[in-house]
């Protein structure tokens, strides 16, 4: 289930997990290309691969664990005695925990039509804040475009820090980031390789790398917090306006709801000025989902 590349030289321990949800493949992707290139170009430290977290659910091409239907990104940090993801992530927990890591990054993948980005968690208790703070740096190595997760209130509410990096944050006292590139079920190279060069940024900010470091992949300008989109009154076709990484001012049209037939039922407008992250997976909407995930521009630096 873990991998680890030692290099006996003292420096930062990395841990790097993937393929919670099972059905995303990109991380996975990555830490194989990782163990394949990663030995030769590691310069000091320790890194700790888990390639997928959820094998059944890979199997499967299924996000939750399919012995009990669960998100095993909710449940940080599990129970002894629990249901089976309870039990999965207690053993999972009590790994991260034991390895005593510097930095955690968790591997997912958006959908098929997202832009790549890198979310950042709240600290819980007001003594990690400084902590909090600390991740903007990371995430800025990794050139990938930083978004903030929902203000803690929120945050809370959708039990973000039961999430593996939330557990690291807030549990261990560890900066950990949520990397999310590429689409679902299926090993997308692009999309590998620019999670891999992710990756890379940040061990190179962290001195760990003995080669040169050159980003291919820009971010987009701003720090960024997640908000949330219009929801759909019924159910529909989604059918965006725009491409992911649009910047919209207020009011501009993000998406068009149809009938099967084509008849246009709702348009969904920006509610504030806002960044498009990602367009749904599937051309279906659900009724009461969210046309797109959005982001609103943070003016501060957290
Ligand atoms: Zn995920």
């Amino acid at each position: 289930m873990v991998q680890h590349l030692s290099t006996k030289r003292e420096g930062p321990t990395v841990l790097i997990t993937a393929n919670i949800h099972g059905d995303e493949c990109t991380g996975l992707g990555v830490v194989i290309r990782l163990l394949n290139q990663l030995s030769a170009q590691l310069y000091c430290g320790d890194i700790w691969l888990f390639p997928s977290l959820n094998p059944q659910g890979l199997q499967r091409s299924m996000r939750v664990f399919p012995a009990d239907g669960q998100d095993l990104n909710r449940v940080f940090p599990g129970e002894k005695k629990g249901r089976a993801s309870q039990k999965h992530i207690y053993a999972i927990a009590g790994m991260i925990t034991k390895i005593q890591p510097d930095l955690v990054l968790d591997l997912h993948t958006d959908s098929g039509s997202a832009i790549p980005y890198v979310l950042l968690d709240r600290a819980v208790q007001s003594k990690n804040k400084k902590l909090e703070r600390s991740l903007l740096g990371f995430a800025r190595a990794s050139h990938l475009t930083p978004v903030w997760e929902y203000p803690l209130r929120a945050y809370l509410r959708f039990g973000l820090d039961k999430t593996l990096s939330g557990f690291v944050l807030n549990q261990l006292g560890v900066p950990s980031l949520t990397l999310e590139v590429g689409p679902r079920r299926r090993m997308d190279i692009a999309s590998i390789a620019i999670m891999k060069e992710a990756v890379f940024g940040i061990l190179a900010r962290q001195g760990m790398l003995n080669i040169a470091f050159v980003p291919n992949h820009q971010p987009i300008a701003g720090v960024w917090t997640r908000t949330n989109g219009p929801l759909s009154k019924t159910g529909g076709v989604v059918f965006p306006s725009c491409e992911p990484g649009t910047i919209l001012e207020k009011g501009m049209e993000i998406a068009v709801l149809y009938s099967v037939t084509g008849v246009e039922l709702e348009r969904f407008v920006a509610p504030e000025r806002v960044l498009i992250l990602a367009f749904p997976d599937q051309g279906w909407l659900q009724a009461h989902r969210s046309c797109a995930t959005l982001a609103k521009e943070v003016h501060q630096e957290a």
